[in-house]
C-alpha cells in the first residue's frame, strides 16, 4: 500500500458539468430538426427573429404544412411559420414578414433562388489536452521535493521490517 501523498489522481468524471449548453438536437438527430435548426431568419425585425430562434431552440417551432397567405398580396405564399407577409412582399416593402410592421430587419431577405452557403460559426470548443486533464497542477512541482522522500520510503519500510522480525523470533 502506498502512502503518498500529494498525488490523488481522481479517476471519477467531475460531477456537475457545465460545459454543455442546452441542445434541442441531442435527443432527436432527425433531418427535420436539423433543418429546422439550420434555418435562417431572414426578413425579420430583430424582436422577431429572437422570437423565432427561441422558438427553434426550445423545440416550439413548429415548421408548416402547407404555405400560409399572405396579409400583404393575399396569397398563399407565406412558406415560414408564424410569418405573416411572404418574402416577395416582405422584401419589396421592406416589413418584418412576422409582425408585418417596418421594422429594421436584420437578415435581409435573399430573393436568389441559390441558398448563400451559411459559414459555420467559428467558435473552437475543442478541450484543453494539453494539460492532461489533471486539476493538481499547482502541485506538480511540490511532487518534485516529495519525490526524494519517496526513495527513502522503501527502505525505512525494509528496516522496519527487519524490526518486526526480530522482534518477532
Ligand atoms: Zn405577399
Ligand atoms: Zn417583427
Amino acid at each position: 500500500m502506498s502512502s503518498q501523498r500529494g498525488n490523488v489522481s481522481r479517476t471519477r468524471a467531475q460531477r456537475h458539468q457545465n460545459a454543455q449548453v442546452f441542445r434541442n438536437d441531442k435527443y432527436d438527430s432527425s433531418a427535420q430538426r436539423k433543418k429546422i435548426n439550420a434555418k435562417l431568419h431572414e426578413g425579420l425585425c430583430q424582436h422577431c427573429k429572437e422570437v423565432l430562434e427561441w422558438r427553434v431552440k426550445f423545440n416550439k417551432y413548429k415548421p408548416l404544412t402547407r404555405p400560409k397567405k399572405c396579409v400583404k398580396c393575399l396569397q398563399k405564399t407565406v412558406k415560414d411559420s408564424y410569418h405573416v407577409v411572404c418574402k416577395p412582399c416582405a422584401c419589396e416593402l421592406d416589413l418584418c414578414a412576422k409582425c408585418g410592421k417596418k421594422e429594421e430587419i436584420v437578415i435581409p431577405i435573399q430573393m436568389s433562388p441559390e441558398k448563400p452557403e451559411k459559414e459555420p460559426s467559428a467558435t473552437d470548443t475543442r478541450r484543453n489536452n494539453a494539460r492532461g486533464g489533471s486539476q493538481e497542477g499547482s502541485e506538480l512541482n511540490s511532487s518534485d521535493l516529495e519525490g526524494e522522500e519517496e526513495e527513502l520510503d522503501p527502505l525505512v519500510k525494509q528496516v522496519e521490517g527487519l524490526k518486526m522480525q526480530r522482534t518477532g523470533n
